[in-house]
């Protein structure tokens, strides 16, 4: 009977004892960097639910909601997707800066998806209202990947990228060549 009573007790001196110990590392519960990553995710869609106007709270949190987030990350995007007005378009390394905008990378939303899907169930959803595996977001992604593959001219399949720089790189060197066997004549 008294032996609830003495564990409650103990709790708060082992907790008093390990406070006078310097505070141990972070290795004492270490966090996967996908784990870790989760977290952030996690935190960052929770805080922008908040800021909507009215806030939004998870129970009312719907696949909506999650497109809006996906788009409203786009303006923190560091790759390029070129328009189809743009020269560079279906170009995997244009050779000069143009005014297209930069959009999140589909592999980078792709992946986010997964953690937030798995975060949501973690933290109490239930997978039948998932938002995140919600049929609209993947049709979302597809279409996101389509037009990423178009606009950057990326198969994504094969990597040409070698064999197209190799034959600049040797035409610029034969230009240096004419230009130095001027130059010494
Ligand atoms: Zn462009």
């Amino acid at each position: 009977m008294n032996s609830s009573l003495t564990i409650m007790s103990k709790n708060p001196t082992e907790a008093g004892s390990a406070s006078n110990q310097p505070p141990p590392p972070p290795t004492s519960a270490p966090l996967s960097r996908y784990e870790s990553q989760k977290r952030r995710d996690w935190n960052t869609f929770g805080q922008y639910l908040k800021n909507q106007r009215p806030p939004v709270s998870l129970s009312q949190c719907n696949c909506n909601h999650v497109l809006e987030f996906l788009r409203y990350l786009d303006q923190f995007g560091k790759t390029k997707v070129h328009l189809h007005g743009c020269v560079f378009f279906g170009q995997p390394d244009p050779p000069g800066p143009c005014t297209c905008p930069l959009r999140q990378a589909w592999g980078s939303l792709d992946a986010l998806i997964g953690r937030l899907r798995a975060a949501y169930e973690e933290h109490g959803g239930s997978p039948e209202s998932n938002p995140f595996g919600n049929g609209a977001i993947r049709v979302y992604l597809r279409e996101v990947k389509e037009c990423q593959s178009k606009a950057r001219g990326i198969p994504y399949k094969k990597k040409k990228k070698k064999k197209i720089m190799h034959p600049l790189k040797g035409a610029r060197h034969d230009h240096e060549l004419i230009r130095n066997s001027k130059m010494s004549v």
